[in-house]
């Protein structure tokens, strides 16, 4: 098995921090502070960081991670008591944990690209996470500007699709060129995982996010209307997540079509590496609006790459031209 200790230590970290985050939403709900670009964070945010690193660095010390959050905020006198709140949190799983090592795992997340590098999203999708919906702890390794392996952790997400009431908490993983999985957290039952082979664009499924501000929803509605698809085939989920539903077959189509305001606001390797790997290796395609490869061996932006197109694979041509054909 490749990368077995790598794959190890990954899944028992992504586990431990899904683990404190449903702790944190259950006992504090979603309460959350915003960072100076306005977006909100919440304990589990920054307790999950604070965990990932501080065991991937015990194991790969000169491994740099680069990841979305930094202990800017918790340095400041205000925010003294959120910082005493993680610390409590992390502990429960780390009995060394002191406020100083939270800061101090918090900024191993601030690494500098590398030949190797580790990728971390501690909650993709915080809004969802805050609104009580989906989320996802994403991490990734980057070995020479390929994912070699990518881990999501959905403890909210339905590990049956088409039971949607049924059990929750779900891991997804892959491992570049032996498959894609996920894994029930419950119970420990793993299923190899395979994309839909649906081409008829009105059989379609799509993906959408929940945010409307977070990419050109009417741009993107315009391209689905073109393609056929239907409502009754269109669901909205927050987070990478949506590349763990095109993955299992619960949908087809992913579209992220920027905003005229952020077209210079390139996509975070955070946002999309593990997804990305999640979905290729259950055979379904990932690629910017152009056709191009996401772009991994620079970090923490993806400059080279526009937008994003996660689909099944049998259907990315067809998308790719109505693309074109719709001058996006
Ligand atoms: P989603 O739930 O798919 O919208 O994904 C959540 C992610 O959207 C967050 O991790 C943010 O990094 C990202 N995000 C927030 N604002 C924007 C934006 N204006 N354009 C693109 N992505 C954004
Ligand atoms: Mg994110």
């Amino acid at each position: 098995m490749s990368y077995s200790v790598e794959q190890e230590i990954a899944l028992k970290a992504v586990t431990l921090a899904g683990e404190l985050c449903e702790k944190v939403r259950q006992q504090q709900g979603g309460q959350s502070i915003s960072k100076p670009d306005s977006s909100p964070v919440t304990i589990a945010d920054f307790g999950a960081q604070a965990l990932i690193c501080h065991l991937l660095n015990q194991e790969f010390p000169s491994d740099p991670i680069i990841a979305e959050e930094s202990a800017y905020l918790l340095r400041q006198k205000d925010h003294q008591e959120t910082l005493q709140n993680i610390t409590e949190q992390v502990k429960a799983f780390i009995p060394e944990t002191t406020s100083d090592k939270i800061i101090e795992w918090v900024d191993r997340g601030q690494g500098s690209m590398a030949n190797r590098y580790w990728t971390l999203d501690p909650i993709d999708g915080t809004k969802g996470f805050v609104r009580g919906d989906q989320y996802a702890v994403a991490l990734a390794l980057i070995d020479k500007g390929e994912v070699v392996l990518g881990f999501m952790g959905c403890p909210a997400l339905p590990v049956d699709f088409s039971d949607p009431n049924g059990e929750k908490g779900v891991i997804f993983l892959a491992i570049k060129g032996e498959g894609s999985y996920s894994i029930a957290l419950k119970t420990g039952l793993k299923k190899r995982l395979s994309v839909n082979n649906i081409t008829a664009p009105t059989l379609l499924k799509y993906i959408r996010s929940v945010e409307t501000n977070h990419s050109d929803r009417n741009r993107q509605q315009e391209l689905v209307n073109s393609l056929g698809i239907t409502a009754e085939n269109t669901q909205q989920m927050d987070s990478q997540s949506k590349y763990g539903a095109v993955a299992r077959g619960e949908a087809d189509l992913y579209v992220r079509i920027p905003l005229p305001q952020y077209m210079t606001r390139p996509e975070n390797v955070w946002d999309h590496a593990s997804g990305a790997i999640v979905v290729t290796e259950a055979g379904g395609k990932v690629s910017d609006l152009d056709g191009k490869p996401l772009d991994f061996s620079i970090a923490p932006r993806m400059i080279y790459n526009r937008g994003i197109v996660v689909s099944n694979g049998v259907c990315h041509d067809q998308i790719l031209s109505a693309l074109k054909l719709s001058n996006i």
